[in-house]
């Protein structure tokens, strides 16, 4: 089925600072639209952070390393794509194996916080929890994460600081933007940003909000895709693994495969990680936002 796109423009254009900008006209390869998928780890750290041990009804996060990311790694090698993993540190200690299996299908890893906290701590010991994770995921793997996402969407001016005196290279875990952009720190330092949209590119808010069948989902993701390629954009999904609200699922898998499909029977469309978007960015900043925090 040939599909037309009536109002295709050549690039994204947003209007910032009182003037219009004209962001990339095309990806990498010459690609008319870029994809990542991201799969939030989130096994029993978060339940456990909740105050509820992982059983019974609070071991959905358990399926995450039984069953939903093997399940995923499954997918994604069929599809023959890259993702990046987001991992808090507690659940890459329950399960290390799986995580050495992520790195060995040459995923990314990024951090996901400790215990996937919910809560915002004093500076040191928020700097605590970010150096403990990023030496569980680096001694782990063999290399450091380089890109950080929030646990429960909360992060400080000390999450940045700290970030990037580690190492990092970027953050995702903002909602402000359709594109990455670069995240000025002060003093010559920076980040990239590489915002997400957990309203609608995301399994929590159907599956746990709204119960909505996972077939109407699918439709809501493509629809998504459809805009977003018309436009020359950014399509972020995230996901996760676990079972009850998440994707680890059969059925919920089967959703995402059957959305790359449709996104790779699409002329000119590139997946990448998010470190390799991160380094997009990187190479080419003036073609993106600048934002100072
Ligand atoms: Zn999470």
């Amino acid at each position: 089925m040939t599909i037309s796109y009536p109002t295709i423009s050549r690039s994204l254009r947003t209007f910032s600072d009182g003037r219009w900008r004209q962001h990339r006209t095309e990806w990498p390869g010459g690609a008319r639209a870029a994809v990542v998928i991201a799969i939030d780890f989130d096994g029993p750290s978060h339940d456990l952070t909740q105050g509820f041990p992982p059983l019974g009804s609070h071991s959905t996060g358990r399926y995450s390393g039984r069953r939903g990311v093997p399940r995923h790694l499954d997918m994604l090698s069929r599809l023959g794509i890259p993702a990046t993993f987001f991992v808090p540190g507690y659940d890459a200690e329950c399960y290390p194996q799986v995580i050495r299996n992520i790195a060995a299908a040459g995923h990314e890893i990024g951090a996901h916080g400790y215990l996937h906290e919910r809560t915002l701590f004093e500076p040191q010991e928020e700097e605590r929890r970010l150096r403990l994770t990023h030496e569980i995921l680096g001694n782990m793997t063999g290399s450091p994460p380089v890109g950080w996402r929030s646990p429960s969407g909360q992060k400080t001016y000390t999450t940045l600081k700290v970030l990037h005196q580690l190492g990092y290279l970027y953050d995702a875990s903002d909602k402000d933007f359709d594109m990455p952009y670069m995240l000025d720190l002060g003093h010559g330092r920076s980040l990239v940003e590489v915002p997400n949209n957990t309203y609608s590119l995301d399994d929590h808010p159907w599956f746990h909000y709204s119960m909505t069948p996972v077939s109407e989902v699918l439709e809501v993701w493509k629809r998504e895709f459809d805009s977003i390629y018309a436009e020359r954009g950014f399509f972020f999904l995230s996901v996760h693994p676990r079972s009850g609200w998440g994707s680890g699922s059969p059925s919920r898998t089967a959703a995402i495969e059957s959305l790359v499909r449709y996104m790779q029977a699409h002329e000119g469309v590139t997946f990448m990680t998010c470190a390799e978007m991160c380094n997009v960015v990187r190479a080419c900043p003036q073609a993106f936002e600048e934002m100072r925090t």
